[in-house]
């Protein structure tokens, strides 16, 4: 089920796929390089974890699809999950309430359709 759309990142209920694939991974939510996030049903409403995915949808935004994808794997072998560059900034700035650079990118581009 497709709930919520931010520019073009899509948050999405983990189906028959995802589901048992995040409980292997022990992760409540996956962000992928095709900027669609699985989350956990029990998890879907989360503010923080909803801000920390879409540091990851910043990070393929920044990095672009390919090299985040890389990195993340080549990272993810070298560091683990919890000292991945990518994870620590996006923990770091996961409670942040300020919205992300990529929120205010959303909002400016709606101000100026309404212009
Ligand atoms: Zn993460």
């Amino acid at each position: 089920m497709i709930v919520a759309r931010r520019d073009r990142a899509i948050f999405v209920q983990a189906g028959v796929f995802w589901r048992p694939t995040l409980h292997l991974l022990g992760a409540a939510a996956i962000t992928m390089p095709w900027r669609r996030i699985y989350a956990l049903r029990e998890h879907f409403d989360d503010e923080i974890l909803r801000r920390h995915e879409m540091i990851h949808i910043e990070q393929i935004e920044r990095d672009g699809a390919v090299v985040f994808s890389l990195r993340y794997l080549c990272w993810l072998a070298r560091y683990g999950d919890r000292q991945n560059p990518y994870e620590i900034e996006a923990y770091a700035r996961e409670k942040d309430p300020a919205p992300s650079q990529l929120a205010k990118k959303v909002r400016r581009v709606g101000n100026r359709r309404r212009q």
